[in-house]
């Protein structure tokens, strides 16, 4: 859902997709998949919602009971309906959110039970659940492993219980490390820590201990987010005074050793980011995208496959599917969801579908892969669009050569990662 974040604050506002009325069904009957998609399954629920937090889900404090019956029986119809998109399979998968861990077993048995009738997959294909702390019992982590979910991502945000309390986190540090030794205790050996920089009264010590603790338990894959602040939410609410797009120093009010309420700005953001890529060089992860770390052999496939430009098959209520150059979005409300898919229509939003132009899909080839370690491949550009990238984009290139801001080698075009933090203004070259 991350990367569903960012695409919709910062792609999405570089370019303007053209909507068109499409129907579902046009999709499905005629649009055969070139190359096999990955699979998401969005899961709209949390234990209550964190400040920050823009994601469509629903706290299950203030939802109905019967909300998650609603939910399974319209994403049984759903992958029913789909399930022909994928005729060869699906390449991923990402369970998502929301947070998937608080289902109750029963309902988890038949959310993956659900999965592995209408998408089979071998063994060796990667299956990622997410998950928070508190919310994960050993008899959870057993059926989700019976299931074959071999990747565990786990929203740690913080070591700290005060930062976790300032941003609206329901779960502590403690539960946090119970819920790693858990996972390892039952075999998870591909786990994931999500973590946060750029939190209210976060300074560069707190962070440091933060990811010292993280590496201590030798996790395969980390990521980490700056803070967003999302209009719309607590957080935003909280700082949308004059100082906040800047992201001055504001120090309202001081608890314990910590300043509370004071949000580091752009410099310690900045120092925070500099300073974790290097520890965790010198810990042997490879930074193989801006946001995201892992040990050699370890890389988040199903993401990879976002930002290399594949397919997409995004299932649930608010989930985001992308099918040789359609893209379209479900609606964001379980019941009008359900609703549409008992009578036959697609569940759709209010915006419909769209369908990227060719040189909308090689802009947003360029902006996601050159976040890559990697870039972007030559090969693969060529391939899917018929056309070299040098020579589409030949002044873009030419006009920041003097600086060596592109890299070409070994048959990829990659940013020089000194300008990965100014990345956002020369992506807006490609569009
Ligand atoms: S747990 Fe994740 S999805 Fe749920 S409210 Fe918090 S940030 Fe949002």
């Amino acid at each position: 859902m991350l990367l569903w974040r960012y695409y919709k604050s910062r792609i999405k506002a570089l370019l303007p997709h053209e909507k068109v009325g499409v129907s579902y069904d046009w999709i499905t009957k005629e649009r055969v998949c070139a190359r096999m998609p990955s699979l998401y399954v969005h899961v709209p629920f949390c234990q209550q919602k964190c400040d920050y937090c823009a994601f469509y889900s629903h706290s299950l404090r203030d939802s109905p009971k019967d909300l998650i019956s609603v939910y399974l029986e319209g994403l049984e119809m759903e992958m029913a309906k789909r399930q022909k998109d994928a005729p060869q399979g699906v390449s991923s998968l990402f369970i998502g959110g929301g947070t998937p861990t608080v289902l109750q077993e029963p309902d988890l048995e038949r959310l993956l039970g659900m999965i592995q009738r209408y998408f089979p997959m071998n063994l060796n294909v990667e299956k990622t659940m997410e998950g928070n702390p508190g919310t994960l019992t050993d008899e959870k982590i057993q059926l989700i492993r019976s299931f074959g979910i071999n990747r565990f991502s786990l929203g740690i945000q913080s070591f700290n219980d005060e930062l976790l309390s300032t941003v609206g986190r329901v779960h502590t540090a403690k539960q946090a490390r119970e819920a790693i030794g858990r996972l390892r205790n039952t075999g998870f050996n591909n786990l994931n820590l999500d973590l946060m920089f750029g939190l209210p009264g976060q300074d560069m010590m707190i962070w440091q201990a933060t990811i010292e603790e993280a590496l201590s338990y030798l996790p395969e894959h980390l990521s980490l987010y700056g803070l967003m602040l999302e209009e719309g939410t607590p957080l935003y609410d909280r700082y949308s005074g004059e100082a906040c797009p800047q992201r001055e120093e504001q120090a309202l009010k001081t608890t314990g050793d910590i300043t509370i309420d004071s949000l580091p700005n752009e410099d310690t953001q900045a120092e925070m980011y500099e300073w974790v890529v290097k520890r965790l060089q010198q810990g042997g992860y490879r930074q193989y995208e801006t946001s995201n770390f892992a040990r050699p052999g370890y890389e988040c496939q199903h993401n990879l496959g976002y930002w290399r430009g594949a397919n997409y098959l995004g299932i649930g209520p608010g989930g985001v599917s992308c099918l040789n150059r359609v893209r379209w979005k479900n609606i964001e409300d379980v019941q009008s969801y359900e609703d549409l898919l008992c009578k036959g229509q697609s569940p759709l939003d209010q915006s419909g579908q769209e369908v990227l132009s060719l040189r909308e899909c090689m802009a947003e080839r360029m902006i996601l892969g050159l976040r890559l370690g990697e870039g972007v491949e030559l090969k693969a550009f060529n391939d899917d669009f018929g056309a070299d990238l040098r020579d589409i984009y030949r002044d873009v290139l030419e006009r920041y050569s003097a600086r060596d801001v592109f890299v070409v080698k070994d048959g990829y075009l990659r940013l020089n990662s000194n300008y990965a933090f100014v990345a956002n203004s020369i992506f807006q070259e490609f569009v």
